[in-house]
């Protein structure tokens, strides 16, 4: 007993220090739920021990912080079959399913201990009792399961407790519990030492966890060791689910796999697992998106949790943006509208917007309003305009637009537009071109039917073209056998649209093809339409016929249709070389010819001048140097910059200060006579400033100034044919001149002026010059002015200034040309020129001068008017010459250009060359139709030609009497040009 004393007294005092290391209750893991922690009940524990006396004692001791802490410790280790019994108190589950008990204790190693072998033992049993109530009747030890033996990992001497080191034992069981609302535990020892410091009950919980902004709840683990607890969580505020989110608890406590997540809304953003509202300034519009996002260029959001921000005035988004893309505005205008007019289609090109907006969807759209000339009246374009690429959504700066109608004014605008343009649909984004389209040929005729065919004739009819674009004046049915080659065709030509074929062979399939006319020229001709003609009808004579009868006729037919096409062989061959010719004549047919109107038969010349010429703004003109003086005031050139065209170069005619209104209108009716032209070798104007001063005209600028100047710097450099070029060019304009019954008056190299492309134009204009400020003028018996060099006789005389005097004019010019600029009749006086004219001398061939060109000179210089080339026969001529350069081959040598001082003087009208034939001869005068009849006539060389006479003429058959003149006047120059040469020298 003494024994079992001293030993519990060691054990008591062991404690003390053992205890030492122990801390108060301790705060447990947050996934632990205790149930009983020993330490922490104040008082006793008043755990049930059996037997009461003897066995489990429970002892108060301090631990470090002197807290009294409650142990039970029993040591009865002397004695033999020890089975004392301490149970704890009911402990209530809750929702435990399987409990954790944790005992730390002390047991006494029984090798330390002298005689107690055999009874000593070093374990301990450990039960439980599940019960729903506390009640302890039921409590009887035999009810209870055993958990564990429970064994110490470390057991103590009383060398340790000497040396006070502590051997607290922690041990950790644990067991399901699912049947019963509570349960008991009990410690059964058998016979060892030990003290039980503390017992800690309790079970394990997933504490509430957030993962991937799902919430999930404290969740008891389940009653197995290894089973998992699904748990479904839910989305933290503001947040929605984007997948089920899910996680299992694991029976340690611990949370396992999420799966599955949610998303802030919008307008919130994830931070430390929640979603927090996103700040004044910033947006997030999806609940995709990352965190809340400033908002961007040009917007702004006023309240917390903005989804969106609105945009700043002016700007705006369109509903595809994101809401991360700055808001923006509808494009500028585009600018530098240029428009291209080509007959009926137009061409309009453009530059980019300044503005883009600050978007990169930028397109264009067109719209087209055909409007009516001088009024303010538009209206759309018809469906059958056509745009390439397209009308609407450009993406280049150009389009083109055909099928327009011809001659018509049109307005273009151009838009410019965006993804928010509709949002602010104004005029700025617009640039727009008016413009008028030209003559063009009309369209192709679609349809050709025929009706009526008998044996010879058909009876064709068709549709007017859907584009007539003008008045059609004609339509052309060229046909052929459909066997035959497709060039031995025929042409019919006729005002209506039918037309009868006649002539025709029976039974022939015959090919058709209809173009129109208008003034503007032919159109394409129809696709071909076939149609065949029908047999020849029998004649049925008195009902019978005899077959001697049968066979006369049938013969005779055989004759009738063989002459038939013998005859239409030769008809074919006939008309189709006339066909052919007439179709080349009718290849240079110009568009509707204009009558020119004289600005000065107007009662207000002002007025004539606001129809003709287009008021220019200054600021739209740049000038640059002065390049002459004209009569009103300095010549500049310069830049000329209309809106919607190029900048071109022009020169700019100004009227020099303190001028009359007289002087004003005079030197403005060059503008209002220039207006009414459109030709490529008439100088073109482009406008004139009247609303401010100086006053000017701005024409096309001509690179290479005047055409005498230019010929004179450039003396020998061009070949014949450039040469024959430049006159071609002259004569194209001064036709279209006088086909607007124009005269010009002062046709000379001087008021050509040229281009840098060799192209020449007539030009100077003036009202007055004629009269007055011409430097060649010389002042005639009648008064007045005249250029005498270049003017034609009975203009100087009586003033009878016609196209005719215009084409004695150019016949000097080409001479001039021809020359280099030489200048005509050399230093010969104003009265020696007219008088030599008046006795029939005329300007020989310039050097190198090609004869059939000093031959057209000469009809320029006939005496009679009417006997004179038209200058549409003039255009023609040059033509022929250029296609077949061979023609101007032959010259006159080097037998003109005299010096001046010799006064040597060519005689003119048929200047041939003594050497040559009479064919020869009447080429060179243009009347080599007439070979046929010299020579029936016996006239076979020139010299026998030289004492003809009228009645010659007529009894040969050559009855035109400007015909007659001209071959006589040529046979005069004939004799005069072998006196010269008998004489060397002929005075004028
Ligand atoms: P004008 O008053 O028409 O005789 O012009 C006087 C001078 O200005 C001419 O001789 C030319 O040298 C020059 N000039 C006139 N018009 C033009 C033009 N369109 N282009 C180039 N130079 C011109």
């Amino acid at each position: 007993m003494a024994l079992m004393a001293g030993i519990i007294y060691a054990l008591t005092s062991l404690f003390l220090g053992l205890c030492a290391g122990l801390s108060a209750p301790r705060n447990h893991p947050a996934n632990e739920v205790t149930l009983l922690d020993s330490r922490s009940v104040q008082g006793d524990l008043a755990w049930v021990a059996s037997p009461t006396e003897g066995g489990w004692e429970e002892v108060s001791i301090m631990d470090e912080k002197n807290i009294p802490i409650r142990t039970y410790q029993v040591c009865n280790v002397m004695e033999p079959n020890q089975n004392n019994w301490l149970r704890t108190h009911w402990i209530r589950r809750g929702p435990a399913q399987r409990i954790y008990i944790e005992i730390k204790f002390t047991l006494r190693d029984c090798n330390s201990l002298p005689g107690v072998i055999g009874t000593c033992k070093e374990t301990f049993n450990l039960y439980y009792l599940e019960s729903d109530s506390d009640n302890e009747r039921y409590a009887h030890e035999s009810h209870f399961a055993k958990i564990d033996t429970v064994a110490a990992d470390e057991s103590f001497t009383q060398v340790d407790i000497g040396d006070r080191i502590m051997k607290l034992n922690t041990e950790v069981r644990d067991v399901g519990v699912q049947s019963h609302t509570g349960f008991y535990l009990a410690f059964q020892d058998v016979g060892a030492c030990i003290a039980l410091v503390s017992v800690h009950v309790f079970y394990k919980k997933c504490p509430l966890a957030v993962r991937n902004l799902a919430q999930f709840p404290d969740t008891v683990t389940g009653a197995d060791t290894s089973s998992l607890v699904e748990v479904r969580g839910s989305c933290v505020n503001h947040s929605e689910e984007q997948e089920i989110p899910k996680m299992y608890c694991g029976a340690d406590g611990e949370w396992l796999v999420p799966i599955g997540n949610c998303l802030c809304n919008p307008g919130y953003e994830e931070r430390n697992e929640q979603c927090q509202v996103c700040k004044v300034g910033y947006y997030r519009s999806l609940s995709s998106d990352g965190g809340c996002r400033k908002c961007p260029l040009h917007s702004y959001s006023m309240k917390e949790g903005a989804t969106s921000c609105d945009c700043d005035k002016g700007y705006y988004r369109s509903e595809t943006d994101p809401a991360a893309m700055p808001c923006t505005r509808p494009p500028s205008a585009p600018h530098n509208l240029i428009s291209n007019v080509n007959e009926t289609s137009v061409l309009l090109e453009w530059s980019a917007p300044l503005s883009s907006g600050g978007r990169g969807d930028l397109a264009y759209n067109v719209v087209c309003k055909q409007c009516v000339r001088d009024t303010q009246r538009c209206m759309p374009c018809g469906d059958d305009v056509r745009y390439s690429p397209q009308r609407l959504s450009l993406r280049s700066t150009r389009v083109s637009v055909h099928q327009l109608q011809a001659h018509t004014n049109y307005t273009f605008q151009i838009w410019a537009v965006n993804g928010v343009s509709k949002h602010s649909p104004s005029l700025e984004q617009a640039v727009s071109v008016t413009l008028t389209t030209n003559q063009a040929a009309p369209s192709t005729v679609m349809m050709v039917q025929s009706k009526d065919i008998i044996r010879d004739t058909l009876s064709l009819f068709w549709d007017e073209p859907d584009k007539p674009n003008g008045v059609i004046l004609e339509y052309e049915v060229k046909y052929y056998e459909k066997d035959q080659n497709e060039r031995s065709y025929r042409i019919v030509k006729t005002t209506s649209r039918s037309a009868d074929i006649k002539d025709l062979t029976p039974l022939t399939s015959y090919v058709f093809h209809v173009r129109a006319r208008t003034a503007a020229g032919y159109g394409e001709f129809s696709a071909p339409f076939e149609f065949s003609t029908n047999t020849v009808a029998a004649p049925v004579v008195g009902g019978v016929m005899s077959s001697a009868v049968l066979l006369l006729l049938v013969a005779g037919c055989v004759v009738v249709l063989l002459l038939i096409l013998i005859i239409t062989f030769i008809i074919t061959k006939r008309r189709s070389k006339y066909s052919k010719t007439k179709q080349a004549e009718e290849k240079n047919l110009q568009p509707g010819v204009r009558i020119y109107v004289d600005p000065f038969t107007y009662e207000d010349p002002n007025q004539a001048i606001r129809e003709f010429a287009k008021e220019i703004n200054t600021s739209c003109i740049k000038i640059e140097k002065v390049i002459g003086i004209g009569e009103f005031g300095e010549v500049c050139s310069g830049r000329l910059k209309l809106p919607g065209k190029r900048e071109i170069c022009v020169a700019i005619k100004t009227l020099k200060a303190g001028f009359t209104e007289q002087q004003r209108l005079d030197f403005l009716s060059e503008a209002s006579v220039i207006g009414q032209f459109d030709h490529p070798n008439i100088i073109h104007l482009e406008g004139v400033v009247t609303k401010c001063k100086p006053v000017m005209i701005i024409t096309e600028y001509m690179e290479n100034s005047s055409l005498d100047m230019f010929l004179r710097k450039n003396d020998g450099r061009f070949t014949v044919i450039q040469l024959v070029g430049i006159l071609r060019g002259m004569a194209s304009g001064m036709k279209y001149l006088s086909d607007m019954s124009y005269v010009h008056r002062d046709l000379a190299a001087r008021n050509i002026l040229v281009n840098s492309n060799l192209v020449c134009k007539v030009s100077d204009f003036g009202m007055s010059r004629v009269l007055e400020d011409e430097p060649e003028g010389a002042y005639t018996t009648r008064g007045g002015k005249i250029p005498i060099r270049w003017t034609a006789p009975e203009a100087i005389t009586y003033r009878k200034f016609t196209s005719a005097s215009d084409v004695w004019s150019y016949g000097i010019v080409m001479w001039e040309v021809m020359s280099y600029g030489e200048r005509p009749y050399w230093d010969m006086s104003n009265q020696d020129v007219i008088k030599a004219i008046e006795e029939g001398y005329r300007l020989p061939p310039p050097m190198e001068c090609p004869l059939a060109l000093h031959q057209l000179m000469l009809e320029c210089w006939m005496r009679e008017r009417a006997d004179r080339p038209k200058f549409s026969q003039i255009v023609n001529m040059l033509d022929k010459l250029i296609r077949n350069p061979a023609t101007l081959k032959r010259t006159a040598g080097d037998a003109s250009r005299p010096h001046p001082s010799t006064l040597r003087h060519a005689p003119s009208e048929g200047s041939a060359p003594s050497l040559g034939s009479v064919d020869e001869w009447l080429k060179i005068i243009g009347l080599e139709q007439y070979g046929e009849n010299f020579s029936t006539a016996g006239f076979c060389s020139l010299e026998s030609v030289l004492p003809m006479s009228h009645e010659d003429l007529a009894k040969m058959g050559i009855s035109c009497s400007a015909h007659q003149r001209k071959i006589l006047s040529s046979v005069q120059e004939l004799l005069s040009g072998m006196h010269h040469r008998q004489d060397t020298k002929v005075p004028v």
